[in-house]
């Protein structure tokens, strides 16, 4: 029998994800459809109970309901719940099981653009939202040299910093930020500057940038913001976000099938979406 996937979300119509899985089951010859379903806040509960009810196979959980969906599942993986959000559930005979793929999907995405070893390198994100969250404990995992954070909000990146984690983590202004950019070899942007509508604007300023630092956005829409492009300029390698999502797609996809699709498949899928060309 077709199995059923998909994800929740609001808004979801732009999604690409039916896209880049419905491709890898038929490449794979998996019998399995992937569908958008549009869900309101308010009908989060219902929406829940109704896919275990209907034995959807597994879905993904986006904005705004990384947070709240796990009150309504069975079981969250240890990951999930150190991070606090769920973007991935699996429907194991009827139990349904939370998953966080986005931080591990970031980090796989990073280390193909990386070439120093992440235990060796300082590391700055900029933002403390919801996804950054999911980044900082993934990265502090690997043991960088040092993962600071920045944000307009001081208080959000102190409260994501754990007592045990202030050896290697510190919460900055984003004035000290720009002031000791010379001292990091990575910066990731997390935050939403660079996206529609705020295009135009830059979420922290380059000029300390040092010389073959790796400078990250995990927007991926458009696919070259300003931050990125300022970054090239200065001659910093650059990564965008459409390597996350691919990623965080993949291991989703894993977990529900047990098999890996074919990245590049996924990759080219998303950039004919958004109207690039790969680089
Ligand atoms: P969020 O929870 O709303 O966090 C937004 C962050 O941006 C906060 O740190 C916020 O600072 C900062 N911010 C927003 N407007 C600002 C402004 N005008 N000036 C300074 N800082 C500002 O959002 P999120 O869910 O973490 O998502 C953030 C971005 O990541 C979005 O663009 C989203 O599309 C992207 N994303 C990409 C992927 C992927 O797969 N590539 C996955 C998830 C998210 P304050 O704390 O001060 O408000």
């Amino acid at each position: 029998m077709q199995k059923v996937y998909g994800v929740i979300g609001s808004p979801v119509r732009h999604s690409m994800s039916p896209a880049m899985h419905n491709d890898a089951f038929e490449h794979l010859g998996i019998p399995a459809r992937y569908n958008a379903f549009h869900v309101e806040p308010k009908d989060l509960r219902e929406a829940v109970l109704g896919m275990k009810a209907l034995g959807i196979a597994g879905f993904n959980v986006t904005i705004p309901h990384k947070v709240a969906v796990m009150e309504y599942l069975d079981e969250i993986d240890a990951a999930a719940l150190d991070i606090g959000a769920v973007n991935t559930v699996v429907n194991v005979d009827g139990r349904l099981i939370g998953f966080n793929t986005d931080g591990l999907g970031y980090l796989m995405s990073l280390k193909t653009a990386v070439k120093k070893p992440l235990a060796e390198s300082a590391i700055l994100m900029v933002g403390a939202g919801g996804a950054a969250r999911g980044i900082f404990f993934t990265l502090l995992k690997e043991s960088p040299r040092r993962l600071d954070i920045c944000n307009r909000t001081l208080e959000r990146a102190e409260k994501l910093i754990l007592p045990d984690e202030k050896k290697v983590s510190k919460a900055i202004t984003l004035g000290e930020a720009e002031k000791n950019l010379g001292v990091y070899d990575i910066i990731i942007n997390t935050t939403s500057i660079g996206m529609s509508p705020k295009m135009d604007e830059i979420p922290l300023n380059l000029e300390n940038l040092r010389q073959g630092a790796v400078v990250s956005d995990i927007i991926y829409n458009p696919l070259e913001t300003r931050f990125l492009k300022e970054a090239a300029l200065k001659g910093a390698a650059t990564l965008n976000g459409v390597g996350m999502f691919v990623y965080q797609g993949a291991l989703a996809f894993e977990k529900w099938t047990g098999k890996k699709p074919d990245i590049k498949r996924m990759e080219t899928i998303v950039y004919n979406h958004l109207g690039g060309t790969q680089c």
